[in-house]
C-alpha cells in the first residue's frame, strides 16, 4: 500500500519517496512509490497534478489494493528503488479542496436546516455540484437554497478550524456523523469545529477560512433530488470577475448604474417591438407607393399591364409584398426578382380577373436559371443560381405573358 501523505498534511506539495514499481498502461508509463501527496481521483474529486522529477503526472488513481499509480506523460528511465522529489500543482490542490471542504459545510447547512442528504457530489471543469434530498415546492428552492448559502458563508468567515481523526469502527459509531460517506476505504472523521463530522479521505483545508467564499449558480432536479450547483475560492472569483465584466460592460453600454441593466434591457426589448411593428407598417404603405410608381410607368397591353423587374438590395419577403400590392389592382402581371452574388429569388403573381398561369410560366424561368419552385396558377415563387441570366429571363417571360401564356 503507499502511504497517503496527503492525509495527515493536504497542505504538502513537495515531498520525496522511492519508486516501488514501473509499470506501462496503454502506453502511458506508471509509477507506484512507498508514498505520495498526490490525491488520486475518488470520492467525486479528480485527481492532483504535478510532476515526478520534472516530468509531468497527467492523472493519479488508487488501485482496489491500496496503491497509488501516477501516470506520467513521458517515460523516466526510474528503477525500483531510486529515489525520487514530487512536486504537486499547489494552484490546482487549492482550488479543489476549496470546492471539497466548501462541499462539507454546504452539505451540512442543507442537513442542519432541511434536514436533506447529499446523495451525490462532483467537482467538474467549472463548478461543483451535490445532489440533494430536499423537499420542497419549486417556489421554496431558490429561498432554501439562499439560507444554506448564507450559513455556509457564515461558517467560512468563522474561520473555524478543521481537524483530522483517524477512529476505529465502534469509535466512529458514536460521533454525529452525517449518514453519506464517498470515501470509504478508512474510517477517518473531518470535523468542522462545532458544525460537522463526516467521515472523508479527501484533502481539506485546516481553517474555513480557506474556502474564501461559497457562491450557489443554480439549481435543477435531478433523478428526482435537487441538483445543486456551487463555486467556491478561486472559482467563486474567477466567476465573479466574469459576471462583474459582463454586468459592468452593459452598464457602460447603457450608461447607466449596474442595478439599472436590466431595467435597460426591458425597455430595449419594448422599445424593439414597436420599432419592428412600425417598420412592418411603413414597409407596406412604401410597397403600396412603390407600386403605383411601377404601374405608372408600363404601358397597357391587350389590356395587361406587366410590370417585369430586378429589385435588388431588398429583402425576399419585401419583393414578395411589392408583387401583392401590384396585383391587387386589376389587369396586373408582376414578374419580379431579387438577386445576390449566385442566387436570384423570383415571385410571378397576378391579379384575380386574368387567367395566365404563373405557376407554369415561373417553373420554365427557374428552370433557365438551373433552379427550380412552383405556385398557384395566380401566384408562385422559386429561384435558380444563373443570376447573369436574370434581366433576360424575366424579359423573356414578360413577352410571353403579352403574347397570353
Ligand atoms: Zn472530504
Amino acid at each position: 500500500m503507499t502511504t497517503k501523505l496527503y492525509w495527515t498534511d493536504s497542505h504538502l506539495t513537495e515531498f520525496t519517496a522511492t519508486v516501488v514499481d514501473c509499470l506501462t498502461q496503454q502506453g502511458q508509463p506508471v509509477l507506484v512509490l512507498d508514498q505520495t501527496a498526490f490525491y488520486p481521483e475518488g470520492g467525486g474529486q479528480p485527481s492532483d497534478t504535478g510532476s515526478i522529477n520534472g516530468i509531468e503526472v497527467t492523472y493519479v488513481e488508487a488501485t482496489a489494493d491500496g496503491r497509488i499509480l501516477h501516470h506520467l506523460k513521458t517515460g523516466s528511465g526510474l528503477q525500483v528503488g531510486e529515489p525520487i522529489t514530487a512536486i504537486v500543482d499547489r494552484a490546482r490542490r487549492r482550488e479543489m479542496m476549496q470546492q471539497h471542504t466548501g462541499q462539507h459545510i454546504i452539505s451540512q447547512a442543507f442537513f442542519q436546516l432541511f434536514g436533506a442528504e447529499t446523495k451525490g457530489f462532483r467537482i467538474t471543469a467549472d463548478v461543483t455540484q451535490i445532489d440533494l434530498t430536499l423537499e420542497a415546492q419549486p417556489h421554496e428552492v431558490a429561498a432554501a437554497i439562499a439560507r444554506a448559502e448564507e450559513l455556509a458563508n457564515r461558517v467560512i468567515f468563522d474561520n473555524r478550524n478543521i481537524r483530522v481523526h483517524e477512529v476505529m469502527p465502534d469509535e466512529a459509531a458514536k460521533l454525529p456523523l452525517r449518514k453519506e460517506s464517498f470515501i470509504t476505504d478508512c474510517i477517518r472523521v473531518i470535523e468542522i469545529d462545532e458544525f460537522d463530522w463526516s467521515p472523508c479521505g479527501g484533502t481539506h483545508a485546516k481553517q474555513t477560512g480557506e474556502v474564501g467564499l461559497l457562491a450557489v449558480r443554480g439549481w435543477e432536479r435531478a433523478k428526482q433530488m435537487v441538483r445543486v450547483e456551487f463555486v467556491c475560492g478561486v472559482r467563486a472569483l474567477q466567476d465573479y470577475r466574469l459576471d462583474h465584466q459582463i454586468a459592468d460592460g452593459l452598464a457602460r453600454q447603457f450608461t447607466v448604474g449596474r442595478a439599472e441593466v436590466l431595467n435597460s434591457v426591458s425597455r430595449l426589448q419594448d422599445e424593439n417591438k414597436t420599432l419592428v411593428r412600425r417598420v412592418k407598417h411603413l414597409a407596406e404603405v412604401a410597397a403600396q407607393v412603390e407600386a403605383q410608381e411601377l404601374l405608372a410607368r408600363v404601358g397597357e397591353n391587350n389590356g395587361k399591364r406587366v410590370v417585369a423587374q430586378v429589385i435588388n438590395d431588398r429583402d425576399f419577403e419585401e419583393v414578395k409584398m411589392l408583387a401583392h400590392k401590384l396585383v391587387a389592382q386589376p389587369g396586373v402581371v408582376a414578374l419580379l426578382a431579387t438577386a445576390q452574388s449566385e442566387s436570384a429569388k423570383l415571385v410571378f403573381a397576378r391579379s384575380a380577373d386574368l387567367a395566365n398561369d404563373m405557376n407554369a410560366l415561373l417553373r420554365a424561368a427557374c428552370e433557365e436559371l438551373g433552379g427550380r419552385g412552383g405556385g398557384k396558377p395566380d401566384f408562385a415563387q422559386g429561384g435558380g443560381s444563373r443570376v447573369n441570366l436574370l434581366e433576360q429571363v424575366l424579359e423573356k417571360a414578360g413577352n410571353k405573358v403579352k403574347e397570353g401564356a
